[in-house]
C-alpha cells in the first residue's frame, strides 16, 4: 500500500520529515492571509500510514489547521499521529484551544516542527498534550517552519515587525538622480516583482521625503491581496501634505504617520491630515520607536521602501532583518543620493542570499543577521 504517488521511496520509507513537509506545504497556503496569526498546516496519519486528515489555517478568526485536519479525519484520528508545523495552541482564543480537541479525538502522537513563541503558549501546548498521555516530538522541519513564520516570530520575540529594506540602485550606486527628485529606475519585470512582494506583507513604510518627491500611492497593484495594506510614513515634523495621493486611498488600508510629540501638538498640521483619514502616532523619532508602535498594533512585517534617510536610519539603528535590492544597468551621475552612503551589498555578505534576473535588472536578497 502506498500513500504517495510520484515518489521514489517505498511507502514503508515515508518518514516524519516527509509528513512534516506536507504539513509545511499546507501551512504555506495561508501566506499573506492569516496576519497577525501565524501560518499553520497539519496532517493526520493513521497507524498504518494513511493520510486521513489535513488542513491549514486560512485566516485570523477561521478554524485552526489542527481543527480542520481533525474534522476531515473524524473517527480515523483515533490512534493516529498529528504532524503540525507549529505547537498546537492551549489558550482559548476565538476558536478554543486545539490541544483539548487533539486529545479528545484520540491522537496518540504529535510531531511539531517548532514551539509557538506566543507567550500565551510557549511550551504549554506540549505540556498539556503530554499530561494527557500523548507522545510529543518537537523539531522535525524546525528551520523551514520558522522561516515560513519569520514575521510572526519577530513580532512575538521582539515586539516589532520583521523589517525588509528595499531599494533600487543604479549601476553607479545611486538611488535618485538628485535629492528630492523622482527617478524611475527599474524595469517592468522588476516592478511586477515588487508588487507581488507587496501582496504578502502587513505594512509598507517610507519617509516623508519620498512622499514629497514621489507622491506615491503605496498600494499593491496587480497582485491579489485579501487584507488591507497598512501604509506607514516616517514624518517627524508632520510635513506630509493633506493632499498627498496616499491619503486618497485610505479605503485600501490605514495610513499611519509616525511623528514627534511637538509636531503632533500642532493642530494646524495634525487636523487636516486626520480629516483625510490619517492616524497620527507619536514616537521619539527613531525608527525603532516607530517599529514598537507598529508591534503594539500586531503588525508583523514592514517593507521599508525608502528614501535614503529612512534607509540610513534603519540601518544605523540595526533594525533591518532582510535586504532586497534591485540593481539596474542605468547610471545616474554624481548629483544623486548614494544608497547607504555608498555601501555596496554583495550577495556573499547576506545570509541565505538569493539572486534573480528580472528583465535587465538583477534582484539580490537575503538576511542581514540570519533567520531566528
Ligand atoms: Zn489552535
Amino acid at each position: 500500500m502506498s500513500t504517495w504517488t510520484g515518489y521514489s521511496k517505498r511507502s514503508g520509507d515515508v518518514t516524519d520529515a516527509d509528513y512534516m513537509a506536507r504539513a509545511l506545504f499546507h501551512a504555506a497556503r495561508g501566506r499573506g492571509r492569516t496576519t497577525p496569526n501565524p501560518v499553520v498546516g497539519a496532517v493526520i496519519v493513521s497507524a498504518d500510514g494513511v493520510v486521513v486528515g489535513e488542513g491549514f489555517h486560512a485566516r485570523a478568526g477561521a478554524p485552526h489547521a489542527e481543527v480542520n485536519a481533525l474534522d476531515m479525519a473524524g473517527p480515523k484520528a483515533r490512534g493516529a499521529t498529528l504532524y503540525c508545523s507549529l505547537e498546537p495552541c492551549c489558550h482559548t482564543g476565538r476558536t478554543g484551544p486545539c490541544v483539548a480537541r487533539i486529545a479528545d479525538a484520540g491522537i496518540t502522537r504529535v510531531v511539531a516542527a517548532v514551539q509557538d513563541p506566543n507567550p500565551l503558549v510557549r511550551g504549554r501546548g506540549f505540556a498539556f498534550l503530554e499530561s494527557r498521555g500523548i507522545t510529543v516530538d518537537v523539531g522535525t522541519g524546525r528551520a523551514a517552519a520558522a522561516l515560513l513564520n519569520q514575521p510572526f516570530f519577530t513580532l512575538m520575540n521582539e515586539g516589532r515587525p520583521f523589517v525588509t529594506l528595499k531599494a533600487a540602485i543604479s549601476a553607479d550606486g545611486y538611488i535618485t538622480e538628485a535629492p528630492g527628485q523622482r527617478t524611475a529606475l527599474t524595469s517592468d519585470a522588476a516592478n511586477r516583482h515588487a508588487q507581488r512582494i507587496r501582496a504578502e506583507i502587513d505594512s509598507i513604510g517610507v519617509g516623508v521625503g519620498t512622499i514629497l518627491a514621489d507622491d506615491p500611492l503605496l498600494t499593491a497593484r496587480g497582485a491579489y491581496r485579501e487584507l488591507p495594506l497598512i501604509r506607514v510614513i516616517f514624518d517627524r515634523h508632520l510635513r506630509t501634505p493633506p493632499e498627498a495621493r496616499v491619503l486618497s486611498t485610505v479605503e485600501a488600508g490605514p495610513v499611519m504617520i509616525l511623528t514627534l510629540a511637538e509636531a503632533a501638538e500642532r493642530a494646524d498640521r495634525r487636523q487636516p491630515l486626520e480629516a483625510r483619514g490619517a492616524t497620527i502616532v507619536v514616537t521619539d523619532g527613531t525608527i525603532r520607536s516607530g517599529l514598537r508602535a507598529l508591534g503594539d498594533r500586531s503588525v508583523t512585517s514592514l517593507l521599508l521602501e525608502g528614501g535614503a534617510r529612512v534607509h540610513e536610519a534603519a540601518w544605523m539603528e540595526r533594525v533591518v532583518d532582510y535586504v532586497r535590492l534591485y540593481a539596474t544597468p542605468k547610471s545616474l551621475g554624481p548629483q544623486g543620493l548614494k544608497f547607504l552612503n555608498g555601501r555596496r551589498f554583495l550577495a556573499a555578505e547576506l545570509i541565505e542570499p538569493r539572486v534573480e534576473s528580472l528583465g535587465p535588472d538583477v534582484m539580490t536578497e537575503g538576511y542581514v543577521h540570519g533567520p531566528s
